[in-house]
């Protein structure tokens, strides 16, 4: 007797949209399909390490296509892993995959419109649907024990689920094709679309008992001889990514060390880059077998986007995977794939300056982490970050600014904040913009750490516009105003202590009548605010109070104290730390901010 089940309502959803889309690209079912089946083989062969009871597979691992003109049926069968009756109405009952999670969020972000989506994430499985009003899944899992099961489903709100008569252990998966599909169910169709879509899958893929995949493996073959295409479809292959990659590079060594690799970036950021359980690393193959999916000791966390093949003889496998860690085997082809990744990217800077943006916009800010992690290769990680500056509004390197300094500048200034617009119209830059000094807008949490392990760029040191004191300006006029707000700024001192470290006359500012800066020692208040804000003490950030000498309200602050007309306005004075906390977006003190601003508008009203 038959069950029949429900599908999970997102695998609904995403079944209506498979069948009813007009998606033009519906060839990209056989790749899934195909892709299923040698997964299923991996894991068999990953399961077979390391258990003896399993059921074993009737010859040797292959992937066996069929059709029947016909009955117009297409039928892609495996000997790998199989599946249990309860993996079935887990896997092919409910959305598992985070591409299809993915695809499922973007469809209820934009709407209804599947155009584009399914190409874009691959819907697995459920692309059957695509092109067959019936599909039938016969199974027998490797679990010793486990029954048969048979799948079917048309694609409407349920499947179902009954014993099966498969024999040996391994899936066929059954098209019954829709009528407007059964070219499917032809010999040079399915050859071509394994060609264009299918080609490197290290598994035979038979079509009346021949091979049609390719034998060889890229990554051993001569890089003269490959050629763009096949780069790009192996890409798509080892990445599961539907774009083009934005770059790749290949090479082979021989001595000491035996091994081949093949390295890409991606066009996009993967959505889940940044998630702790993603799996990143190269799939690492010996001999043409893949033996680990994600082998992630090859490859440092802040080129975790780089995908690809390493395929290592010498790595010896018997160790566990932490060991396999620090292996000098390991250590060495890591440090090829280094060295190769960080100059190709170069190279790509070089050639190809939009394509080298993309990738900074995508990858730029995982990139930096390597200043921090990466000591031995920082010089060659600093001519490849990119920033936002206070000259125009695109993407500047540190050897362009180096060479672009102006007269009397004498070194490389960035300005830190969490909000790009504000630190933009920062009172801070007000000198800088005169003296037409360039200064890096560093909006990013994690430029925090770049700055703190980049101290200079080819001897030219980078500063903060925020710590410390500023060159004074050789001007008397400036000069003379300092000197005379020298007893309002010691009052103000006595008048904020508590509240900021110190208060000064500045160099700095030009409009603005004071402005907050960091100290020379300790850690800078942006830093502050990002530790805070994940939740990690810190030490607290020491804040100096600046005063701008020549600002006509500081002036007047200036001459009334002169003038011996008693302490002056204490309001007012006050008012010149809210005024800096307010240009930062640092004020707390709402409250007392606005019974300072009653009682100047109300001694202002006076006056009126
Ligand atoms: P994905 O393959 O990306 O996980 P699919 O929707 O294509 O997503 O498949 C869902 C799950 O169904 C797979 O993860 C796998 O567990 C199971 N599955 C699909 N095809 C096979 C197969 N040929 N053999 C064994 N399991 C399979």
């Amino acid at each position: 007797m038959a069950d029949t089940l429900q599908f999970q309502a997102e695998v609904q959803q995403l079944l209506d949209l498979v069948v009813h889309s007009l998606y033009s690209d519906r060839d990209v079912f056989l790749r899934e399909l195909i892709s299923n089946a040698s997964d299923a083989l991996d894991r068999a062969r990953f399961l077979g390490l390391s258990r003896d009871d399993l059921r074993s597979a009737d010859g040797e691992p292959a992937i066996k296509l069929r059709f029947d003109k016909a009955l117009g049926t297409l039928t892609v069968s495996d000997n790998g892993v199989g599946l249990t009756r309860e993996q079935a109405i887990e896997h092919l009952g409910t959305i598992a995959r985070s591409g299809t999670k993915a695809f499922a969020q973007a469809l209820k972000e934009r709407g209804t419109s599947a155009e584009g989506l399914i190409g874009q994430f691959g819907v697995g499985f459920y692309a059957s649907f695509m092109v067959a009003d019936r599909v039938e899944v016969h199974s027998m899992s490797a679990e010793p024990g486990a029954e048969a099961i048979r799948w079917a489903s048309t694609g409407g709100g349920t499947f179902e689920l009954d014993s099966g008569n498969r024999s040996t252990r391994g899936t066929d998966v059954v098209l019954h094709l829709r009528d407007n599909s059964l070219e499917y169910a032809d010999k040079y169709r399915i050859r071509d679309i394994v060609e264009k879509h299918s080609q490197f899958i290290a598994y035979p893929i038979e079509l009346d008992d021949e091979r049609i995949n390719s034998e060889a493996a890229l990554w051993r073959r001569d890089p003269r001889e490959v050629e763009e295409a096949e780069y790009k479809s192996f890409y798509k292959h080892v990445a599961g990514d539907w774009q083009d990659p934005q770059a790749w590079v290949h090479f082979r060594a021989e001595a000491p060390l035996e091994f081949a690799a093949i390295l890409y970036v991606p066009q996009q950021r993967p959505t889940d880059l940044d998630y702790p359980d993603r799996k990143n690393g190269l799939k690492l193959y010996q001999q043409r077998v893949m033996v680990l999916e994600h082998a992630e000791q090859f490859v440092p966390r802040y080129l975790r986007f780089v995908r690809g093949v390493v395929d290592a003889p010498d790595v010896s496998l018997n160790v566990s995977r932490e060991m396999l860690q620090n292996t000098p085997v390991v250590n060495t082809i890591k440090k090829q794939v280094v060295k190769r990744t960080l100059r190709r990217l170069k190279e790509l800077a070089n050639e190809d300056e939009p394509a080298y943006l993309n990738f900074w916009e995508s990858f730029g800010s995982t990139l930096k982490e390597g200043i921090a992690e990466d000591g031995d290769n920082r010089d060659q990680i600093a001519p490849l970050l990119r920033f936002r500056t206070t000259k125009g509004d695109g993407w500047r390197d540190l050897a362009t600014i180096k060479a672009e300094r102006v007269e009397g500048q004498d070194a490389i200034w960035y300005i830190t904040g969490t909000d790009a617009d504000r630190i933009r119209s920062s009172p801070q830059l007000e000198a800088f913009r005169k003296k037409g000094w360039e200064v890096l807008l560093l909006s990013d949490p994690v430029d925090e750490w770049v700055v703190m392990n980049l101290p200079s760029f080819e001897t030219v040191e980078i500063k903060s516009v925020a710590r410390g004191d500023l060159p004074a300006n050789d001007d008397p006029i400036a000069e003379e105003a300092k000197k005379q707000a020298e007893p309002f700024v010691n009052w103000l001192g006595g008048l904020l202590s508590g509240q900021v470290s110190e208060v000064r006359t500045s160099s700095r500012l030009t409009d603005s009548p004071a402005v907050l800066v960091d100290s020379d020692k300790g850690v800078s208040a942006n830093l502050e605010r990002i530790l805070r804000s994940a939740r990690q003490d810190g030490p607290k950030a020491q804040r100096i109070l600046e005063i701008n000498p020549e600002h006509p309200l500081v002036r007047r602050l200036v001459t009334a104290q002169a003038d011996g007309q008693g302490a002056p306005n204490e309001p007012l004075a006050r008012l010149l730390l809210d005024y800096a906390q307010i240009a930062e977006g640092t004020l707390t003190d709402h409250a007392g901010f606005a019974r300072r601003l009653q009682a100047i508008m109300l001694s202002a009203g006076a006056q009126a």
